[in-house]
């Protein structure tokens, strides 16, 4: 869409510049948006191109607002992957219950989407790559924000640059709030599980449907989106996070493989294509939880300043809907009252959507051998009756929490807790 500026506006005054740290889902959302509010934007991302890849994401509640608002939503409704059928399998591979998704994503049929990941980052990319600089394969070396009249950053790549702000929209191990606030174990709010996703061949005459195997404190699932690719994903349950692994390949890979060592099903054939997969995703199962989003000139974004585990199926949600806001807060304000104006208008939401999920209590990965059969009882009578409100959800990263999905607020759901403002220039 056309930026406009009126005469005797802010063309007059140079365009503030923003630094984004991340070009994934809230890096790219944030830009779009800082763009439209007149800000001069660079993006820069460590990996040496857009990363696609990763489990299926959904896109609910007042994040469709915000891409509906983009201009993009028809473009992700084509790409909505159109899940038929979930299946449950006990520890022999035997058929547990076999039932209809929308029953139990919590969301709502027709209206919510589930894309691919690379499909959402492609879509935010597209709608921004024109408008502002992208650099890739390069990333924040220092920030220093010392000399009062904005934020002094070198970049690994060489080469030094002074920007009016820096906004760190790196993900759940995000270095930029490393930078600003210290180690990540004082937020990561460890929820017991870890897991791995990556993609196999299609070998399953698996289509458009999710076959999910358990046994107490595993999971092992297969998601099949269209007829040629295969979803696979692993989830454990671990008393304490794997620090040591985030930023070691093997030690993640050695670590699913003795955690399913000896279980049946498919898995075996997994692991193997685990030790091959080129787009493995592992991470701990948590949520990034911090008393403040900012400091000075810099502010966190999306994951970086509020993960809320894919338990809760809304971390791109948070992400893109967090993305609006700080760049509305920002639109006709200093960066002090903006960040301000950003919290406090997005932290309700960012909560009551984290709260989605208590720690230990997924009901979708029962961690003991009593809760995997109460969970298979519900299954098997909402197989019978095919609705019903209080059931567990799917793990295209939809709630699977035993919490309420509703918000305190007005009694709306945590996903729709937030009515989007309009903004000058949104
Ligand atoms: C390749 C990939 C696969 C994923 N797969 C899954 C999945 O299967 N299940 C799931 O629950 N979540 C997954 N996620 C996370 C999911 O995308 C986020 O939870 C959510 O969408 C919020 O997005 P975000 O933009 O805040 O953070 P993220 O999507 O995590 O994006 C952070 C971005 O910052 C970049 N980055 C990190 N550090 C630096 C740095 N120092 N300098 C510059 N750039 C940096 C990363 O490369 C990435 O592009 C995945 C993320 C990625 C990047």
């Amino acid at each position: 869409m056309t930026r406009i500026v009126l005469p005797g506006d802010v063309a007059a005054t140079p365009r503030r510049e923003v630094l984004i740290s991340g070009a994934s889902i809230a890096g790219p959302a944030l830009a779009y948006w800082l763009d439209r509010h007149g800000f001069a934007v660079t993006v820069v991302e460590k990996a040496s191109a857009l990363r696609g890849g990763g489990y299926p994401i959904d896109v609910r509640g007042t994040a469709l607002e915000v891409v509906e608002r983009m201009g993009i939503l028809p473009r992700l409704r084509e790409a909505h992957i159109d899940l038929r059928r979930l299946t449950f399998l006990g520890a022999d591979g035997g058929e547990i219950a076999s039932i209809d998704p929308h029953t139990v994503t919590g969301g709502v049929a027709g209206r919510d989407i589930e894309v691919r990941r690379g499909d959402l980052t492609d879509a935010l990319y597209t709608a921004v790559r024109d408008d502002v600089e992208f650099l890739f394969d390069d990333s924040i070396d220092t920030l220093d924000q010392s000399s009062g009249h904005g934020v002094d950053v070198t970049f690994r790549g060489g080469g030094s640059r002074t920007f009016d702000m820096v906004i760190g929209a790196d993900g759940v191990h995000s270095r930029t709030r490393e930078f600003l606030f210290g180690p990540e174990e004082q937020f990561h709010r460890y929820l017991g599980y870890c897991f791995a996703g990556f993609t196999m061949r299609n070998t399953f005459g698996l289509s458009d449907e999710l076959m999910m195997w358990n046994t107490p404190g595993r999971a092992a699932a297969l998601y099949a989106v269209g007829n040629d690719e295969v979803h696979a994903f692993l989830n454990f349950a671990r008393p304490e996070p794997p620090y040591d692994a985030f930023r070691d390949l093997q030690a993640q890979r050695d670590l699913v493989t003795d955690a399913f060592a000896d279980a049946g099903w498919e898995v075996p054939g997994m692991l193997a294509a685990l030790r091959d997969a080129d787009d493995l995703f592992f991470d701990a199962v948590s949520q990034i939880r911090m008393p403040r989003w900012s400091s000075g000139r810099v502010a966190l974004v999306g994951d970086a300043a509020y993960a809320p585990s894919f338990l809760t199926g809304q971390g791109s949600s948070l992400a893109l809907v967090g993305a609006y806001m700080l760049a509305g807060s920002l639109a006709d304000r200093d960066h002090g009252a903006g960040f301000a104006a950003y919290e406090h208008s997005t932290r309700d939401f960012v909560t009551a959507n984290q709260d989605l999920v208590g720690k230990g209590d997924a009901a979708l990965f029962p961690t003991t051998a009593r809760a995997l059969e109460q969970r298979n009882a519900m299954l098997r009578r909402l197989s019978a009756q095919s609705a019903s409100p209080a059931a567990p959800a799917a793990p295209s990263a939809s709630s699977a929490s035993s919490a309420s999905s509703a918000s305190s607020e007005a009694g709306r759901p945590a996903h729709s807790a937030l009515t989007l403002p309009e903004f000058r220039g949104s």
